[in-house]
């Protein structure tokens, strides 16, 4: 049932947007229709060109959000258009910084993957303080948001139960943290 109703109303706002370009490709879908924005997800790009060596273990990352959540999609973004989320690999520790729930800025930090830690793991894990998750540290290897507390060993990029509930509640269901509200969070590792 959730997931015709996500195809019905992508495939609706699709329709319409084409309709509307006159036939011609459109730069951007459509809002869904009213009744069913509750449950499409919330789409948030990410620009992983500055990811340097980093680019494929960002899409990993972001990949395994898909795979994780409902509630929220991290697509790449569209050349020329400005992302919610920009990625970046500099030589200081990995952080993030969460301008608001679903924006803001991750540096890949090559001090850590010099260290040894999992650049998958170290993607997701960022992405996740963009997602609107804390540090819970010190923590096991099956949390993603223990992050260096693991260990060099632990290579886990995937949330655990706990971590991918708390974003499905953010983003999604009755009470959601609304996207875009304040947050100015800066994390490191
Ligand atoms: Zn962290």
């Amino acid at each position: 049932m959730h997931v015709r109703t996500l195809v019905r109303g992508f495939t609706a706002a699709l329709a319409a947007t084409f309709a509307l370009a006159g036939g011609q490709a459109a730069a951007a879908p459509a809002a869904p229709a009213t009744e069913d924005r509750a449950l499409a997800p919330r789409i948030l790009t990410y620009d992983a060109s500055g990811a340097a060596e980093f680019r494929a273990a960002v899409d990993r990352g972001a990949a395994i959000w898909n795979e994780s959540v409902d509630a929220v999609e991290l697509r790449p973004v569209a050349a020329g258009q400005r992302a919610n989320i920009r990625i970046l690999a500099d030589n200081g520790w990995p952080r993030a910084y969460t301008y608001s729930l679903g924006n803001g800025v991750v540096y890949m930090g090559r001090q850590a993957v010099d260290q040894g830690y999992n650049t998958v793991r170290i993607s997701s894990h960022e992405l996740g303080h963009i997602l609107g998750l804390p540090d819970r540290k010190p923590g096991p290897c099956s949390s993603l948001m223990s992050g260096s507390s693991a260990g060099v060993a632990c290579t886990n990029p995937y949330p655990n139960a706990a971590e991918k509930a708390e974003v499905e509640s953010d983003f999604g269901g009755a009470f959601a943290w609304p996207a875009g509200a304040p947050r100015n969070v800066m994390t490191v590792d």
